[in-house]
This record gives structure tokens, sequence and C-alpha cells, in this order.
């Protein structure tokens, strides 16, 4: 959540330049790469070591897979949420650029104390690399922006080479920590993790030259110090303890979800949903605040984006099963097995094809829409959002086929996997690369940062949905989970379509206006 907009031209590139590009774009790229293989790494071993026996080979905690998926589901859906907090404690104290650098330090203490096989070390790490990539995750995407000049038309492709770094990262953190863990133990893996990590922060502390005048400390605390008329999430605060009816909502929405905490979740899970229905009924009281203080057309742009963050959450908590039920299916329930080679694949591997295809189908894809638009069909944002929940909900398919194939052979084949991750991938691609650019389309000029919060938010709780889910799988079965997945999402995904007229009728052109630009 950033206040100061990449947009602002003091955050001006220092004029090094290489390959047509400011040196910086390098610097960030390789430390997002490190993070992200980190990040992924780690993440591609967590549900397997959880549930891992504790007599195993390899022990792990030895917890059941209702209560694997549910940690995975609250830490995935933290590291996202701590973007905010990241994000208010740059744009108002110290800065995207000490910001990433606080977060890196933490997330390497954090990665290299999960290296110590004890249960004190596990819980602590993962609480320093939630507060980590709370630190850096969305300060060092703002950092990017903030290499360009404002106009500079090399931003989408600086961004493009970004996410190109993040899932270089993504490719090879599965594939050596998953290595690692598979070869020498667990806590070998999530070292590995660590290492990649410092590694990361080493060229970010050698690169600062390249990084001079982008990210730094804000000048003023003051009103001045935001795009002409942003707004900060403290005035919007203020503003509604000030309005009565929106704070009764407020309060009254959270009293019930505490209630319900109470009633239905059972242990330290309680405490966890009571926060989480405040956390929420207080992001609903802030977006109407936002909804009460814009004019007509803005706030018929605002509900299409509060509704596309509805689809992003649909996305992420069928798409986010990767790590946890799809990660514990391929290690449970498929032949991982070679059989020329005379090599079992650990499961972990699995992790990487998102990445892997990202990297190999990214241009293809977008070269794709480019065609399909010039054709003169449908291509606004909310649209691609809906074709990709349906196309990656076909994914489940190939898990369903699996889930039969495993009924009746007591294992099932690898190709499943891959085929269920490429479609995933083509939905990630159709979906997730157009809902950045949809927000700043949409959002009250004033209020992007915040939406842009808001929208991480949205993710993480997408990545608590898909831990719900999997904990469900346990009573409801996988197949019937993979099943009910693909009917959701086409079901969701065809409603976004049917109702695509009315909801572009209220951007009001936005997305054309932007085109004519
Ligand atoms: N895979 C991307 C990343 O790690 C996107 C994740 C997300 O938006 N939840 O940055």
């Amino acid at each position: 959540m950033s206040s100061i907009s990449i947009n602002d031209p003091r955050h001006a590139a220092n004029g090094k330049e290489f390959m047509g590009h400011p040196a910086g774009l390098y610097i960030l790229f390789l430390v997002e790469l490190w993070e992200r293989f980190s990040y992924y790494g780690m993440r591609a071993l967590l549900t397997l070591f959880l549930a891992a026996p504790l007599l195993d080979i390899n022990p792990g905690f030895g917890w059941d897979k209702s209560s694997t998926y549910a940690f995975y589901g609250w830490y995935t859906m933290l590291v996202y949420l701590a973007s905010i907090p990241g994000g208010i404690l740059a744009d108002k104290f110290i800065g995207q650029k000490k910001a990433v650098m606080i977060g890196g330090l933490l997330l390497c203490a954090g990665h290299l104390i999960l290296a110590v096989n004890a249960p004190w070390a596990f819980f602590l790490g993962i609480a320093l690399i939630v507060l980590g990539v709370g630190g850096l995750k969305a300060n060092i995407s703002t950092m990017v922006g903030g290499l360009y000049k404002q106009g500079d038309d090399r931003r989408d492709k600086g961004f493009y080479l970004f996410y190109i770094g993040i899932n270089v990262g993504g490719f090879l953190g599965p594939l050596l920590a998953g290595w690692m863990a598979y070869k020498y133990g667990w806590h070998w893996g999530f070292g590995l993790a660590g290492i990649g990590m410092i590694l990361g922060q080493i060229v970010f502390m050698w690169g600062q030259k390249f990084l001079v005048g982008v990210g730094d400390v804000p000048i003023k605390s003051s009103k001045e110090n935001h795009q002409e008329g942003d707004a900060s999430l403290g005035e919007l605060f203020s503003n509604l303890l000030k309005s009565k009816v929106q704070l009764m909502i407020t309060l009254a929405l959270s009293l019930v979800s505490v209630f319900m905490a109470y009633s239905y979740a059972s242990g330290i899970e309680t405490h966890a949903f009571a926060a989480l229905g405040i956390f929420l009924s207080l992001v609903i009281g802030l977006m109407m605040m936002i909804y009460r203080d814009v004019d007509a057309i803005e706030k018929d742009r605002f509900v299409v984006l509060l509704l596309s963050f509805l689809i992003v959450i649909v996305f992420w908590g069928a798409f986010e099963q990767a790590g946890g039920l799809m990660n514990l299916y391929a290690k449970t329930n498929t032949n991982r097995m070679i059989d020329w080679l005379n090599f079992e694949v650990p499961a972990a591997w699995f992790q990487s094809i998102n990445s892997f295809f990202i990297i190999t189908l990214g241009t293809s894809i977008a070269a794709f829409w480019v065609w399909w638009k010039n054709r003169g069909n449908e291509y606004s944002s909310i649209y691609k959002m809906a074709i990709g929940v349906i196309i990656m909900g076909l994914g489940f398919s190939f898990m369903a086929i699996a889930s039969v194939e495993f009924t009746n052979n007591g294992s099932s084949a690898m190709i499943w996997l891959v085929l269920a991750y490429l479609f995933h991938t083509i939905g990630e691609l159709c979906a997730s690369p157009v809902a950045l650019s949809f927000i700043t389309k949409v959002a009250p000029i004033k209020y992007v940062s915040i939406m842009m919060g808001v929208y991480f938010a949205a993710t993480g709780l997408g990545n608590k949905v898909a831990g719900l889910v999997g904990e469900f799988s346990v009573k409801a079965g996988e197949l019937e989970i993979f099943i009910g997945l693909i009917v959701f999402t086409a079901v969701f995904g065809g409603l976004v379509l049917l109702l695509l007229k009315p909801l572009k009728r209220l951007t009001h052109g936005a997305e054309d206006a932007q085109l004519e630009a």
C-alpha cells in the first residue's frame, strides 16, 4: 500500500543504464529472484514437512492433513496481509529502500532459523518470514516503478522482466531446496532457502549505488508528501470513527464475526478467526468510507473494482491448492518413479512447474491477447479474469482423473499434475497480470494506493480460502473437492461473463479511455 505512487516523478532513476533499462532494475530483479527462491523453496517443503510422520526417515511434525492445510492457509494469508503494515511503514516512516533492507534481514534470519531442527525454531522462523515478506514484497515492486520517470513507456517492460525474475526464483527454489530436503532432510532444504535469501540480501546491499533516489525516506509526513489529493489510510480511518452509520455497521460486523468465531472454531484458531473477522469488518468499513467520498462515476467503478476482488479471492482460493492439497497429493498418491532412470522425482519438484510454464508461455499468452483484441474480440480486464478463472478451474479435471486412477490402481501418473499446473498457469497468465493495471484504471485516483493494499489482502484471503478448501477435502474426499472446484469456478466465471455488459457499463469506459490515452 503505497501512498507515494510509483508514478511519483521524485522517484526518477539515477541515470545509470544497462541494456536499455535503469541499472537498478537488475539489482531489484536479482533480489526478488532470491527472495522468491527462498519463499517458494520453503513453501514447497512446508506442507510435506508438517504432514511427514514423526517416525519417518525424514521426520516432520506428523500433523494430520486438516491441521496441515489450516496452517498452510494462515501462513500464506499472513505473508500477503503483512504487505499492508509493510507498505504503511515504508510510505509514512522509513521509505521503501529501508523497508526492503529490514524485510530482507528478517527473511535471512527467519529462513536460517528454520534450518534448526526444533519446534520453537520453526514457529519463530515462520513469524520472522511473515514480517520479512511484509517489509519486502510490496515495497520492492513499488521501487521497480520508482526506477522510471513518469510517462516512461519502458515501465511495463521493466515489470515484465521483474515478473520473470520472480518466476526464475519460483522455479529454482522448489527444485534445489526440494532436492536438499529429499536427499539430506527437511532442515537442509529450509537452510538452502535461507542461503538463497542471503545472496539476495548481499546483492541488495552491494547494489545500493544503483538505487540512489529510489524508495527513499518520505521527505515530509504532511499532506504535501502525497500525490495531489492522495488519501492516506490514517485519514480514512479517522473519518470512519466520525461517521456514525458506517462505524455502527463496522462494529456490528465485528461483533457478529467474533461471535461466529467463538461458536464454530476451536482451539487456537478461534482467536485467529475472530481477529480476521475484525480485520475484515474494518476493511469493509473503510471501503464504505471510500464509496461515500467519491462522485457518481467513481462510485460505479469502485463497485466493479470490489467485485473484481471477489474474482481475485476465488482465483487464488482455487489456485493455491498448489502448495497444499496438490503438494500432498504429489507426495502420497502419485507414482513419481521414472523407471528407465531408476529415479524417484521428489514431490517438491512439482512446485516448480507453475513458474516454468510462466517463463515459457508468458510471451505467447500476452501475444494471444493482442491478436484476439486486434480481431475485434472482447478484451476487457474483467473478461480476461473470468476466462482465467474458468481455464484454471478446468485444470482440476486432470486432478479428478488422477483421483479416479488412484482409486483404481493405488497410484496416479505424474502427467495429470503437470497438465493441471499447465492449465493453472494459463489461467494465471490471463487473470493475474491484468488485475494490477485494472486497479490503476478504475480505482478513485486518490485511493489507488490503498486499493493496491486491499488487492494484496484479497490475494491473502484467497490463500486462506485455499487452506480451508484443503481442510474440507479431508472430510469431503479429494475427488469431490476437485470436481467441486471445476464446477464452482465454471459457474462463477460464467456468471461474471453473463454480467459482463452491465459491469462494463459501470466502468464508464475507464479501460477504453486508457487505451486511447
Ligand atoms: N507468483 C506471484 C508472486 O509470487 C504472484 C503471487 C500472488 O499474487 N499471490 O509474486
